[in-house]
């Protein structure tokens, strides 16, 4: 009885085995494939052909997104750790500074004339439908900025600086092409949401395009550019630029494809 029962016994135990090692290849084969398609680049829409204006263009056009850092932000949208860069980070000769992007500490380029000419055609439009508009702030040294960023931090504690105000080398007012805006006469609602519902500030929202400007920090945007909504603060990127991210109601960062 014993001995027939033996082939019985080891051909079931080897073909466990053989279904075995069937399913353990055939899953580390899958695993190879899913990892392959894993490491295939996501398509990024940097390679604008768009024609630029040339402030936002004096330096050499590179193509290339640079690298996505692989850590994730903190809860105030730094990455951990991040040090200054020695070079500024420039995509299709756009500068950007953000969070996640800062500028060299040693970065000084002084106010951008060409921003400066085109702010000055807008505030002159806006004056002669009766906006009474101003740049109250604009290039900011990174020594400023530190001074500046101190005193928030030490008013409001640093969680809630980092919302409306940028480390020293992350800000956008140390590249000499950002402006805060508000109206002569309402200093009460400067730097506040309030500007924007005003009528100057719904004139600028509507118009910044037409002279190379962006709102750069719009609603709901918090998640993409790292700061709240800002009424007041306006970026320039030259009229191609602006007027594209106008019109698809996008952000820098999604423009620029590091979003
Ligand atoms: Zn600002």
């Amino acid at each position: 009885m014993k001995n027939n029962r033996l082939p019985l016994i080891v051909g079931a135990f080897i073909s466990i085995a053989l279904i075995v090692a069937i399913f353990v290849v055939y899953n580390y084969k899958n695993n190879q494939v899913n990892s392959a398609t894993d490491e295939q680049p996501k398509t990024t829409e940097t390679n604008k052909t768009t024609e630029q204006d040339s402030t936002a263009t004096e330096k050499p056009d590179n193509t290339e997104t640079p690298a996505k850092p692989e850590q994730q932000p903190d809860e105030n949208g730094y990455l951990p750790n991040q040090t200054l860069p020695t070079e500024p980070t420039y995509i299709n000769g756009i500068l950007l500074a953000n969070k996640i992007y800062p500028l060299p500490s040693t970065f000084a380029p002084e106010e951008n004339p060409e921003a400066r000419e085109a702010l000055n055609q807008m505030l002159a439009a806006a004056k002669q439908q009766g906006f009474d508009l101003v740049a109250f702030s604009g290039y900011r040294s990174f020594e400023y900025q530190t001074t500046l960023y101190d005193n928030y931090v030490k008013r409001d504690g640093q969680a809630a600086a980092d919302r409306y105000s940028a480390r020293p080398g992350y800000s956008e007012h140390q590249t000499g092409l950002a402006f805060d805006i508000g109206e002569r006469g309402k200093e009460d609602v400067w730097l506040t949401e309030e500007f924007g519902e005003t009528p100057a500030g719904q004139w600028l929202f509507a118009h910044a395009q037409e002279y190379g400007f962006i709102l750069r920090f719009p609603q709901n945007k918090e998640e993409i550019t790292g700061y709240m909504y800002e009424s007041w603060h306006y970026r320039y990127v030259g009229k191609e630029v602006a007027k594209e991210i106008t019109k698809k109601n996008i952000t820098l960062e999604e423009y620029l494809g590091v979003k």
